[in-house]
């Protein structure tokens, strides 16, 4: 394994290098310690300050963006090309976007199987390259190893960044993240063998850790969940939820769209954005019929999605692990403690 050593400097050169290349973004926090709000464009040669965790804003706005707009046309009668659908050229410019976190990065890989053949999530997938930085530190909201992951994992990640002693260590992944690797001639150096010994060590504690957290993944495959489909907890949760939404709007698995044209003097667009299960009006048919026109039906689907639907159709679970629905929703409902429940039943 080839790992390369910055430190606190050459880093921030390295990312100023790479903004020559593509558009650089990291994440949006004033100073470490403090929970980054988004990502922010880079604009000068920094290493940006780094907080444990993960930001407010997942990763997945850079590749289902807000809104997405799949095709233009005009709607001037008479015209030639009146409601010929346009779609957008493809960005040539790449985003390089540091400092993802492990359940983060996961997060596009799993994205991906539902997006298998949509061609706008696939050129977003090679428009933006992801720079990984393992968790040193994993918050009390942070649950990776429940879910498949690891505060070490590379999953979704073309280059891996490691903080250890003080230095930073770089590992590719993918041709991409090598490529990147390979401009940071003259600024980093070759780690020596006891700094790959303490990554490979640091790698190892992490996925042993991980496989005993793993349990809770393992369980929730084994159990049969539709039995639980009418218990009466589902009730107990939809009294205390208020479908604001913000659990599903800040999770980086969750992906439902709504699609709308919009027109205005002569010209239209057809965009995407990203929507919420939460919602009433997300299955309101046509036809006036709501399949999940209650609450409870609703709040029952977001977990029987994460934990049963996705993973009887794509395999892993469709929750990283994050902690940002835990973290941020106002009336405190933890999807660890919907595992317990489901698993103790
Ligand atoms: S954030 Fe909490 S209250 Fe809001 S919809 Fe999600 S579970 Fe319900
Ligand atoms: S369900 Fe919650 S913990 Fe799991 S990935 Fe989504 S926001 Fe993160």
């Amino acid at each position: 394994m080839k790992v390369l050593k910055f430190d606190r400097k050459g880093m921030g050169k390295w990312l100023a290098r790479l903004g020559e290349k593509g558009n650089v973004y990291v994440p949006a926090s004033s100073k470490e310690g403090k929970t980054a709000i988004g990502w922010r464009k880079l604009e000068s040669a920094e290493m940006p300050p780094v907080s444990p965790g993960v930001p407010a804003r997942p990763v997945k706005n850079f590749l289902l963006p807000q809104p997405e707009v799949l095709f233009r046309f005009s709607t001037r009668p008479g015209k030639e090309d009146s409601f010929i659908p346009r779609e957008p050229e493809p960005g040539q410019v790449d985003n390089i976007i540091f400092g993802v976190r492990p359940c983060d990065a996961r997060s596009i890989m799993l994205n991906a199987m539902p997006y298998e053949n949509d061609p706008y999530y696939q050129a977003r997938m090679e428009h933006n390259i992801i720079i990984g930085l393992t968790c040193g530190e994993p918050c009390s909201t942070c649950f990776c190893s429940w879910t498949g992951g690891s505060p070490m994992g590379t999953d979704g990640c073309d280059l891996s960044v490691t903080e250890l002693e003080g230095a930073f260590m770089a590992r590719a992944i993918t041709r991409r993240g090598e490529k990147l690797l390979e401009e940071a001639a003259g600024i980093a150096v070759e780690a020596d063998h006891d700094a790959v010994e303490g990554l490979e060590k640091m790698s190892a504690t992490a996925v042993a850790g991980a496989g005993s957290g793993t349990a809770p993944e393992r369980a929730l495959r084994e159990r049969d969940l539709m039995e639980l489909y009418n218990a009466p907890f589902w009730q107990d949760l939809a009294e205390r939820c208020i479908n604001c939404g913000a659990c599903t709007f800040l999770c980086p698995t969750c992906y439902c769209f709504d699609i709308q044209d919009e027109t205005l003097h002569g010209k239209g667009r057809r965009i995407r954005y990203q929507d919420s299960c939460m919602f009433p009006l997300f299955t309101l048919h046509a036809s006036g019929h709501n399949p999940r026109g209650q609450k409870v039906q609703r709040v029952r689907n977001r977990f029987m999605h994460k934990l049963k639907y996705f993973p009887d159709r794509f395999g892993p679970l469709s929750c990283v692990g994050c902690g940002r629905c835990v973290r941020d929703c106002p009336v405190n409902i933890d999807i660890r403690e919907v595992m317990g429940k489901l698993l103790a039943l």
